[in-house]
């Protein structure tokens, strides 16, 4: 029997990387624990209504473009994608603003002092994203050796690697309107935009200069070309089952145990769910990383989501609304220090049926996002005052009554996302673009003591997000196919990368020597402890 590749979870990563190598010639097979594909991109239907669970903005959209075409879809079969204008509003305490779609508009909402200083957050914005797509959105940051090259040594300082998101858009305005328009989406990668890396100021020029878009058919689109595209090149998709344990000889994972099969004709893998869970199932001496590391990192926000099917029209064209009207960095501290919601949260509402068809005639569907802190527990008790508030919020914002109107309702929380995905203290959009994990600081895209195990995916490199996650997929493939054959073990420049970044993240004296003790048993004595 010819072996495969199995590619665990079949999220947008796990199936941009099946296309990938099914495309290169490889046989792959995905096994997928839902009933559906696509993973934290995913919708359910009812009586109607298609509720999406997940992703709602559509950003940087050359990226999809290029990770498309590399696995074979042509521009005749993508989907048709919607610009939108206006993109979005921001709900402040005394007013709101409406971001058009274009950039020269978006200019025009603020005082002409003010107009030069957003120019140079572009500009310089866009140096960085240029650079990121053609190189570091595309390393595999395994070694630190790889950054010796003449571009990055050229552009490195052009990253502000030193400042936090917050502080270089600061350096521009202290006008609080812009710095909001600036720093907010730091919220889709990071706890805070104080604690993101300057580097990611590429998401907000995206968003400025080129635009939020929409899939027409809504973002659901997505996981359907990538699922038709990966089932006409022949992938072999296995839903509803779920990897539960590995047998290992020799570095090598010879069996994937799931709840339904035991694979035996196994070449390589690609594990695309979440990190820490698949670790979780290796034996001690097999991980790569020890459960200080883990405890060390710092994950981005979970959510709780509430879907709302209305029988009724909202009077309203708001696609995209961020209710930024209490204190952002008050909710940030109250989920993540005190690990609980504040009495008056943020969030964000999303009213999809407005430019989709999501809601039967004359509905509407509505999706709030409100932002939770990682491993926070959810109670019922919590969920009820955050529902209330919200709903009141709603009525008062749009004048209108919404209790009697609700024909649908459903939740989904912290513990779901534990129990669907298997997510790391209950994650949403894996872990936080702090300075501190990024490139080589990120969990690698390879295990270091066991040859045929790879990852992808939003724990890995280059990030949570979609086109991330998507050129992940391409990265990590590219690498399995680059490194066949090879043995990790004498790869020491990828040894010294892991004890170093074992210590920067851990600071722990202890459990970095036991690390290095560790790679001198492996490398020498062909030894793991
Ligand atoms: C509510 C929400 C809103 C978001 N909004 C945006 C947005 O607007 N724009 C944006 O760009 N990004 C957004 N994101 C982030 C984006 O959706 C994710 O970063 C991306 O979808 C992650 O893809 P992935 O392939 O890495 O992981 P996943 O989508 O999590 O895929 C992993 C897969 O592994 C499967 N799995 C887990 N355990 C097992 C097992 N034991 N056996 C087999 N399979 C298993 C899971 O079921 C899942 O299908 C959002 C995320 C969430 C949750």
């Amino acid at each position: 029997m010819r072996k495969q590749i199995y590619i665990i979870g079949g999220g947008v990563s796990g199936l941009v990387s099946a296309c990938y190598l099914k495309k290169k010639g490889y046989d792959v097979t995905i096994i997928e624990k839902n009933n559906v594909s696509g993973g934290r991109l995913f919708e359910f239907k009812e009586e109607g209504f298609h509720f999406n669970n997940g992703p709602s903005w559509y950003w940087m959209k050359d990226i999809f473009e290029e990770v498309f075409l590399d696995i074979g879809i042509s521009k005749q079969e993508m989907y048709w994608l919607i610009k939108l204008d206006p993109q979005y509003k921001i709900v402040f305490p005394d007013k709101d603003m409406i971001i058009p779609g274009e950039y020269s508009e978006i200019r025009k909402l603020f005082p002409i002092n003010e107009r030069s200083k957003l120019d140079s957050f572009v500009k310089e914005s866009k140096n960085k994203y240029q650079i990121s797509r053609k190189y570091f959105l595309r390393y595999k940051n395994l070694s630190i050796f790889e950054y010796f090259n003449w571009e990055t040594l050229f552009n490195i300082f052009s990253f502000n690697f030193h400042l936090s998101y917050r502080d270089y858009c600061k350096k521009f305005t202290d006008n609080k309107y812009l710095q909001t328009l600036l720093e907010w989406p730091a919220l889709f990668i990071g706890s805070s935009p104080k604690s993101v890396s300057a580097m990611y100021s590429i998401l907000s020029y995206s968003m400025l200069a080129e635009g939020t878009y929409l899939p027409a058919k809504g973002m659901i689109e997505i996981v359907n070309l990538l699922e038709n595209h990966s089932k006409k090149l022949g992938v072999n998709i296995k839903l509803n089952e779920s990897l539960i344990d590995y047998k290992i000889k020799n570095n090598k994972i010879i069996n994937i145990i799931t709840d339904k099969n035991i694979y035996q004709d196994i070449e390589d893998i690609i594990c695309s769910c979440d990190y820490n869970f698949n670790e979780s199932l290796l034996p001690d001496n097999y991980k790569t990383y020890p459960n200080k590391y883990w405890q060390k990192l710092e994950l981005c926000p979970s959510c709780i989501l509430i879907h709302l099917g209305l029988n009724k029209k909202l009077p309203t064209k708001d696609f995209h609304v961020l209710f930024f009207d209490n204190n952002l960095d008050h909710h940030l501290n109250c989920i993540y220090d005190q690990k609980k919601l504040p009495s008056e949260p943020l969030f964000y509402l999303n009213i999809s049926s407005k430019l989709s068809l999501t809601a039967p005639y004359d509905c509407e569907n509505l999706f709030i996002l409100i932002p939770t802190g990682p491993g926070m527990i959810i109670n019922q008790k919590d969920i009820e005052e955050a529902y209330k508030y919200v709903i009141n919020k709603l009525e008062t914002y749009y004048k209108i009554k919404l209790k009697d109107n609700i024909i649908k309702k459903k939740i989904f929380k912290n513990q779901d996302f534990s129990s669907r995905f298997n997510a790391y203290q209950s994650n949403a959009y894996g872990l936080t673009c702090h300075p501190l994990q990024t490139a080589f600081l990120k969990p690698r895209i390879m295990s270091r003591y066991i040859n045929n195990l790879y990852y992808c995916g939003q724990l890995t490199n280059p990030g949570p997000g979609l086109p991330p996650c998507l050129l992940s997929g391409i990265v990590t493939s590219k690498y399995l196919i680059q490194n066949k054959g090879q043995s990790n073990r004498f790869k020491i420049g990828e040894s010294l990368t892991l004890i170093l970044s074992i210590f920067i993240r851990t600071f722990s004296f202890f459990t970095t020597l036991k690390v290095f003790i560790k790679e001198i048993l492996y490398i020498f004595f062909n030894y793991l402890i």
